[in-house]
């Protein structure tokens, strides 16, 4: 297995370059180091090389993950980009900096009451489904604008949008409309690109690249 600094490497002179290509500012752009399914050697291997950004997509795994190992490092912000039932808001906002996948009135009830308890407050992303995909979660383009004036009433901060697109169609369509959308409402981040569409994710405005395989090898 290729060590993890030389993946990140790697991963970052392309970042560099699609930056360059796409004239923006390199700090505007996150590398997310998606940590689910890797092994704890892993996980420190990738602290261990400087990383202080993770993403993890089920609240018990990043229990397992991160609850020991988070208070060690001050600077670690960890995102939750997978699904978040409202039963496990108490947990999400112990433990994530940002969760990118806000999608429905209920989550935005559980969690502002759950960061008003917890006296912790962060913002959030909402995940918007591009792509209309029935089985996939995530608001529809269409109900977007509702969703962000709910948040705005319940005292949500949301600062960006993030999307998986369609495995089938081109993922740069997807991009330059989630773009086009937080340009309209005014949200600076952008949460898209995974390892294999990063760099057209950069070129299109992604402020944060959710990137897996590419940086820890295969998933156990
Ligand atoms: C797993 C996952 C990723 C990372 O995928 P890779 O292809 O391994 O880079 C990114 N975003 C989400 C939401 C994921 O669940």
């Amino acid at each position: 297995m290729t060590a993890i600094s030389e993946n990140r490497t790697i991963i970052q002179d392309k970042i560099r370059a699609a930056a360059k290509k796409a004239g923006r500012d390199l700090s505007t752009i996150n590398l997310v180091a998606v940590s689910k399914k890797q092994t704890p050697a892993r996980i420190q291997e990738a602290l261990d090389a400087g990383m202080r950004l993770f993403g993890e997509n089920r609240v018990q795994e990043a229990y397992e993950h991160w609850a020991a190992l988070k208070p060690s490092y001050p600077g670690l912000k960890l995102h939750l980009i997978g699904p978040l039932q409202s039963n496990k808001a108490v947990e999400a906002v112990a433990l994530f900096d940002c969760i990118e996948t806000i999608d429905r009135p209920n989550l935005v009830d559980a969690l502002t009451s759950e960061m008003k308890k917890q006296g912790k407050s962060f913002p959030c992303f909402i995940q918007v489904n591009t792509g209309a995909e029935p089985q996939k979660s995530g608001i529809l383009p269409a109900d977007l604008p509702d969703l962000l004036i709910y948040c705005g009433e319940k005292g949500l901060k949301i600062n960006g949008l993030m999307c998986m697109p369609p495995a089938a169609e081109p993922p740069a369509l997807h991009f330059s409309f989630l773009k086009k959308l937080a340009q309209r409402h005014g949200l600076p981040n952008l949460s898209m690109g995974m390892s294999g569409d990063f760099e057209k994710a950069v070129l299109s405005g992604a402020t944060h690249i959710r990137v897996g395989t590419a940086l820890f090898g295969e998933r156990e």
